[in-house]
């Protein structure tokens, strides 16, 4: 697993894309400058890493989201040092390190056996071994584990999750891309047990949170 001076040198100047793009948290833009993004990626792939508004494919038919949209939601989550953040999609396991690297205690759940483990493999090898990650359905959270500091859903809910609502803390922070085709991303805070206040930010376009889990194919 390589990142050389010219993957560092590819990560600075998207850092620079981000940060003339929108005013996002430096903290963020600190995190996502450590983060070998590349190496979250088949080889192939890899060219593409850096460029800010490229979504890309993963396994199992699925996206590594946007490099824009990772800023945007961590940004949203106004993520802190120790925080105890729930993410729904691990998928290819990215912006669960640039969680990691903000100091987060990490929770991640994927739906879909074959990136539950690569993403474990790729954080292990890159010392993101701290995170604890779960292979099942991220529509029930992980109750067991709640209440979490922010939740970041990273694939697209057809309304607000109302099971994940209430596994948030009061006064914390959930960031969610809500709605079919046209999806919005949406932040929620918990203000008291039963209300919170919901802004939203912008069009989106993730992958679909869907039920249940996928296993492995036997071939
Ligand atoms: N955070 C990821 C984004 C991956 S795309 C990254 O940085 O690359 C969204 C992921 O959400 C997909 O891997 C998909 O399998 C997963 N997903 C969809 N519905 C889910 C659910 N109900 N529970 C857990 N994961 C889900």
């Amino acid at each position: 697993m390589i990142d050389d001076f010219h993957h560092k040198g590819q990560r600075q100047r998207m850092v620079e894309e981000l940060r003339a793009a929108f005013r996002f948290d430096e903290r963020v833009l600190d995190a996502m400058g450590r983060v070998p993004r590349h190496l979250f990626l088949d080889k192939g792939l890899e060219h593409f890493a850096y460029r800010m508004d490229k979504c890309l494919p993963i396994a199992a038919k699925q996206t590594m989201s946007q490099a824009f949209t990772v800023a945007m939601q961590t940004h949203l989550a106004d993520v802190q040092k120790w925080d105890k953040v729930l993410e729904i999609g691990t998928g290819c396991g990215y912006q669960t390190a640039v969680l990691a690297e903000l100091g987060a205690r990490v929770y991640s759940v994927e739906r879909q056996r074959e990136l539950y483990e690569q993403a474990a493999r790729t954080l292990r090898k890159l010392h993101y071994g701290d995170v604890s990650l779960y292979y099942g359905d991220g529509y029930a959270g992980k109750p067991m584990l709640a209440p979490f500091r922010k939740i970041i859903v990273t694939c697209g809910a057809p309304e607000l999750p109302a099971r994940l609502m209430q596994q948030l803390a009061i006064g914390g922070r959930m960031v969610v891309p809500v709605g079919g085709a046209q999806q919005t991303m949406m932040l929620a805070i918990r203000r008291s047990d039963a209300e919170f206040d919901v802004t939203s930010h912008g069009e989106c376009r993730f992958v679909p949170m869907l039920e249940g889990v996928v296993e492995l194919l036997n071939c």
